[in-house]
C-alpha cells in the first residue's frame, strides 16, 4: 500500500527540534501546537519519569501523528550514574573554608555533614581532587578520605546547600556502572513501549553503549526493530574516547549542562564544533542540548544571545537542537518552538548557510561493504549542489542512507520511503528527512515512477524539477543502495 501523508510545510526547515515534555506540555491541545510550530522529536527525561504518565504522554503523540499524518519522533532519556546528596535541612549554608564531611550512611544534612548516594565514593576518590554541587555553584576540595564510608572536603566556593542537589567529580574516576539500578529497570519498561531512541547519559567509554545495546538485543532478540542509542557527551572520560564512542553508538548529544560543570564551561564552544564535526564524518546525527533558549521559560522573548546560540549551532551542522526546562515547565512551550523554528529557518534561508561548503570530506575505506553505497550518497549531494536538484529520493529499509545523504547537509530535500514504519519515526530526528511508507515490491522503473507520483501528490516536486533518484538494483532483492538516477519531471 502506498501512503498518501503530506509533507507537513509549516515545518519547512532542515534542522530538527527536539522538546523534553513535563508538566507544560502534558496536554493533548498544547502537544498539537508544539508539533504543528515545528517539534519533531518528543524528549521523556527518565530523571523525573512516572511510569503511568509516560505510558500516556507516549499513547497522545502516537495519537497525535495519527491525526496529523506526522511522524514526531519519541526519545527516552535514562538518567545513567547521577550522583546525588541526600536531604538537606532547610537553610544550610558553606562558607568558603568551611570543612563538609560526605557519609554513605543515609543522614539528614546540614552545613557540616551530608548524605552521598554514591557507595563508592570513598574508595574512588582522590585527596586535591574537586567535588561540585548542584551545577558547580558549591565547589568543594577533598582533603581526606578514610577508603570506607566517610569523604572530607574543604568549601572553595560557598553557598546554600540544598536537598538532593547533583553532585559532579571531574577528576574522580567514578566506578559506577554505566547503567544503574534504575536504568535497567526504566529500559525494561521502555522495551515494552513504542520509542525510536534511547538516549544514555555520563557515557564514559564505548563499553557503555555495548552494554546498553547487549542488554536491547537480550531482550527483544534480533527480529524486532532496536531503538537506536544516543551517547550523552557530559563527561571528560568522554571527550577522551570521543572517536571510539561515536564508532559505537548510533548518534550523539553535546549536553552542554552537566558538561559545562564537569569541564570549564569556556571550553565548551570549541568541543561542541568538535564533536559535530567528528559525527558528521562518520554520519551520526548530533544534538546541541541545554540553555538554548533559557530566557523564555520566562519570557515570551527570547535574548539576543540564545538567537545568535541557536544559529551558530545550525551553522556548526548539527542534525537537531534540543529544548529542556523551556518545553518541560517553562511558561511558554507553544511560543518557544515558534521562536526557535523562525531562528532556524532564517539562518538555513541565508545566502551565507546556502553557499557554505557543508559537504563533509569522507575518508572512504574501499574494502568496506558499505563503500558503493557512502561513494553513491555522496555523489548525490555533489551533483545536487552544483545542479538545482530539488530532491534527492531513496529507499531504506534500516535508514542507513538516509543518515549517509544527511549527513553532507546537500540542499536539496531528502525524501526517504520505508515500508519499515519504525524506521520513519525513528528518522525525524535526523537533519533534513522526511520519510513516507512504501511497501510495494516492484522493478526498479516501476518504483522511480511511483515514488516520483507520491512526491509530486505530496507538493515536493513539480513538473520541469530534476529529481535524484537512489536504488538497490534489482529493486526487488532488497540488497545494498549501488544506483542514481537523474530524471526531469
Ligand atoms: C545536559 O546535561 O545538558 C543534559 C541534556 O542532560 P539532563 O537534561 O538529563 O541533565
Amino acid at each position: 500500500m502506498i501512503s498518501t501523508t503530506h509533507l507537513n510545510t509549516t515545518k519547512d526547515k532542515k534542522t530538527k527540534i527536539i522538546a523534553t515534555l513535563g508538566p507544560a506540555s502534558s496536554t493533548r491541545e498544547i502537544l498539537t501546537a508544539m508539533v504543528r510550530e515545528g517539534v519533531d522529536v518528543f524528549r521523556i527525561n527518565f530523571s523525573h519519569a512516572d511510569y503511568t504518565i509516560v505510558e500516556e504522554q507516549i499513547r497522545l503523540i502516537r495519537s497525535i501523528n495519527n491525526e496529523l499524518s506526522t511522524s514526531v519522533s519519541i526519545l527516552a532519556d535514562l538518567q545513567g550514574p547521577k550522583l546525588r546528596i541526600g536531604s538537606v535541612a532547610p537553610g544550610s549554608i558553606l562558607s568558603s573554608g568551611d570543612i563538609l564531611t560526605f557519609s554513605n550512611i543515609p543522614i539528614e544534612g546540614n552545613s557540616q555533614q551530608v548524605f552521598m548516594t554514591y557507595k563508592q565514593f570513598p574508595q574512588d576518590v582522590k585527596v586535591g581532587e574537586n567535588i561540585l554541587i548542584d551545577d558547580g555553584k558549591l565547589v568543594l576540595n577533598v582533603i581526606e578520605t578514610n577508603g570506607l564510608d566517610t569523604v572530607k572536603a574543604v568549601t572553595i566556593q560557598g553557598g546554600p546547600l540544598q536537598s538532593k542537589k547533583g553532585v559532579n567529580l571531574p577528576n574522580t574516576k567514578v566506578s559506577l556502572p554505566a547503567l544503574t539500578e534504575k536504568d535497567i529497570a526504566d529500559v525494561k519498561f521502555i522495551l515494552g513501549l513504542d520509542v525510536d531512541w534511547i538516549a544514555l547519559s555520563f557515557v564514559r567509554t564505548p563499553q557503555d553503549i555495548f552494554e546498553l545495546k547487549q542488554m536491547i538485543s537480550n531482550a527483544l532478540g534480533d527480529d524486532e526493530f532496536h531503538p537506536p542509542i544516543i551517547a550523552k557527551i557530559e563527561k571528560p572520560e568522554a571527550i577522551e574516547n570521543i572517536d571510539a564512542i561515536l564508532d559505537a553508538c548510533d548518534a550523539v548529544m553535546v549536553a552542554r549542562g552537566d558538561l559545562g560543570v564537569e569541564i570549564p564551561m569556556d571550553s565548551v564552544p570549541a568541543i561542541q564544533k568538535t564533536i559535530v564535526e567528528k559525527a558528521r564524518r562518520k554520519a551520526k546525527p548530533v544534538i546541541i542540548a541545554t540553555q538554548m533558549m533559557e530566557s523564555m521559560i520566562v519570557n515570551l522573548t527570547p535574548s539576543r544571545a540564545e538567537v545568535n546560540d541557536v544559529a551558530n549551532s545550525v551553522l556548526d551542522g548539527t542534525d537537531a537542537v534540543m529544548l529542556s526546562g523551556e518545553t518541560s515547565v517553562g511558561a511558554h512551550p507553544v511560543e518557544v518552538i515558534q521562536a526557535m523554528s523562525k531562528i532556524i529557518k532564517n539562518i538555513e534561508n541565508s545566502d551565507f548557510y546556502i553557499n557554505k561548503n557543508t559537504i563533509i570530506d569522507q575518508k572512504f575505506n574501499i574494502e568496506s561493504d558499505r563503500f558503493v553505497t557512502n561513494r553513491i550518497c555522496l555523489a548525490a549531494v555533489r551533483f545536487g549542489k552544483s545542479t538545482a536538484i530539488k530532491a534527492i529520493a531513496t529507499l531504506t529499509h534500516s535508514g542507513y542512507t538516509a543518515f549517509q545523504i544527511a549527513s553532507h547537509r546537500p540542499n536539496s530535500e531528502i525524501i526517504v520511503f520505508s515500508a519499515n514504519k519504525k524506521v520513519l519515526t525513528m528518522l525525524n530526528l535526523v537533519w533534513g528527512v522526511h520519510a513516507f511508507y512504501y511497501n510495494e515490491k516492484a522493478s526498479t522503473d516501476v518504483t522511480i515512477i511511483q515514488v516520483n507520483d507520491m512526491m509530486q501528490e505530496k507538493g515536493i516536486i513539480k513538473p520541469g524539477d530534476f529529481v535524484i533518484n537512489l536504488n538497490a538494483t534489482p529493486a526487488d532483492e532488497g540488497g545494498k543502495t549501488n544506483t542514481l538516477r537523474l530524471t526531469k519531471i
